[in-house]
């Protein structure tokens, strides 16, 4: 033991040189040693033996350190060496941090922060951290030593440990230096809070124009919504349009049928006529003939028995052409009157038609204005007639305008003109009757129309508009009450009277 010891100190006293038989390990193991016999902890009176942690890889050094364990004592005490396993061990004097594993330092610093141990480090560059630490220079060891450090973890230092040939770490110096280096990112956080400040303000911009977009966009959307509104209504009013588009054509196209079927009609009958005509002429010019023999034969005295039996047979043809000539007059006054009642009637109800009526109507205001002959018109339409065509066919649809036609003619006096006004819409002239009677003929005509029976699976109702002619007024005046009532009979329920 005393050899070793002598070759420490002779080590020390030879500065420090490596020489190839002494190592660097033992120079280490001979300075570790030599700072704890200048330190006291806390509590050295209860302390049994000194626990030194050894953190390397170097596998002679830990040796070395284990060799120093057992062959020396610190204050007449073991020493014990631990070999670092990355845990941390209670009631440890010192640790001994070899440059091999010199990232631990810094762990290793701050986890023993509170303890009363003693860090040794091996090269370590952050002398803010150091407490005593081995510097390499070419063949030579010396340490630095921070005493504030060692103070704080309440060790004491004894002031000859720079003896061993270490230097003290300016602790002064360290702090102006931080102080600089805290300047120095005082500034830095300073310029860049301001930078966050400058950023902020952009931000602040962008979001009062990423508002006002908004607004803008919402401003959008509302007028969007209200075009879109705008659209739908339109919509709904060119389907109205549509709608009465195609009820008007289908209102043309049978008006037009209708035409075309009385065209036919009254063509077949103007050639049917024809016919008649030629043969009366025909016949005509057979009875002049005859007429001019018998003459010629009343002219002879002598006329034989034989010509008197002639004339008897020829008086009888006479007799008989004229029979035909009467029969065919007849026959063409039937078929005038057809033709008349042809162009005045409507085909499928046998109701009298617009124009006749119009006509008719004309003479009654006339007679008004004149003798002051009251009159009033009905004006009505069947309820929801569309629907009993959609349900049961057009054909069930002229049924019910048909059987409804001869209601009218039924329930009415043989002077009012019952007319078909339009598609399904009739119009009742009452002659000589006063709003009261004629609204009690329109109430007797709906009542009838509601409880008769057509033959499908609903009721069938109408709506009528009663009105009268006034002084100072006409047919259109008279006209347009009339519908005008009618529509509100319609708008406020159907199935209704509504006079004035
Ligand atoms: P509202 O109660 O409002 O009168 O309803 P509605 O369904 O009766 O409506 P609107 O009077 O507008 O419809 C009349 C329909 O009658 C239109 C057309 O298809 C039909 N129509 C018109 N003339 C004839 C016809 O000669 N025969 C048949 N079967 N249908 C007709
Ligand atoms: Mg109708
Ligand atoms: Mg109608």
């Amino acid at each position: 033991m005393k050899i070793y010891i002598s070759i420490l100190i002779f080590l020390l006293s030879i500065n420090n040189t490596f020489s190839d038989e002494i190592k660097e390990e033992q120079i280490k193991v001979a300075y570790v040693y030599n700072f704890l016999k200048n330190i006291s902890w806390k509590n050295d009176e209860n302390i049994k033996s000194y626990k030194l942690m050894i953190v390397s890889q170097n596998q002679t050094l830990n040796n070395m350190f284990k060799m120093l364990a057992s062959r020396k004592q610190l204050n007449d005490k073991n020493i014990e060496v631990i070999i670092y396993n990355n845990t941390k061990v209670d009631n440890i004097q010192a640790i001994f941090i070899d440059k091999s594993s010199e990232v631990e330092y810094e762990k290793l610093y701050y986890e023993y922060e509170k303890n009363n141990t003693l860090l040794i480090s091996d090269n370590y560059a952050n002398k803010k951290q150091v407490m005593i630490n081995l510097l390499q220079n070419d063949s030579k060891i010396t340490f630095e030593i921070n005493k504030a450090n060692i103070l704080n973890r309440d060790l004491t230092v004894s002031p000859d440990i720079i003896l061993l040939g270490g230097t003290e770490i300016d602790v002064a110096q360290l702090y102006k230096s931080s102080q600089v280096q805290l300047k120095e990112q005082k500034e830095t956080i300073t310029s860049l809070n301001k930078n966050i400040e400058d950023k902020n303000k952009e931000l602040k911009e962008q979001l009062k124009a990423i508002d006002q977009q908004k607004t803008i966009i919402s401003d959008q959307i509302k007028n969007i919504k209200v075009q879109n509104e705008q659209l739908t209504l339109q919509k709904k009013e060119l389907s109205q349009i549509y709608t009465s588009i195609e009820e008007q054509k289908e209102k043309l196209f049978i008006a037009q049928n209708e035409a075309i079927k009385k065209e036919k009609d009254i063509k077949n009958l103007i050639n049917l006529q024809l016919e008649q005509e030629k043969t009366f002429e025909d016949a005509k010019n057979n009875l002049d003939l005859l007429m001019k023999k018998i003459d010629e034969q009343n002219s002879s005295i002598l006329v034989k028995e034989e010509i008197i039996t002639n004339q008897k047979n020829i008086i009888f043809v006479f007799f008989i052409l004229l029979i035909i000539i009467l029969a065919l007059g007849l026959n063409v006054l039937r078929q005038n009157r057809l033709l008349k009642n042809l162009s005045e009637t409507d085909t499928l109800s046998g109701l009298y038609n617009r124009r006749y009526t119009l006509k008719r109507l004309e003479e009654e205001v006339s007679r008004f204005k004149r003798y002051k002959t009251p009159f009033s018109i009905i004006l009505l339409d069947i309820d929801f007639f569309k629907k009993i065509n959609d349900t049961y066919g057009h054909d069930k649809g002229d049924f019910v305008i048909k059987q409804i036609s001869e209601i009218f003619k039924q329930h009415t006096r043989k002077t009012d003109i019952c007319a078909r006004w339009g598609g399904e819409e009739f119009l009742i002239l009452a002659s000589n009757s006063d709003i009261q009677s004629a609204t009690k003929l329109a109430e007797i005509l709906r009542k009838v129309v509601e409880n008769s029976d057509f033959g499908i699976n609903q009721k069938v109702t109408i709506s009528l508009g009663v009105a009268t002619l006034s002084e100072n007024s006409d047919q259109d005046v008279v006209l347009k009450l009339a519908d005008e009532l009618l529509y509100k009979a319609k708008s406020s329920g159907r199935n209704k009277v509504i006079a004035a």
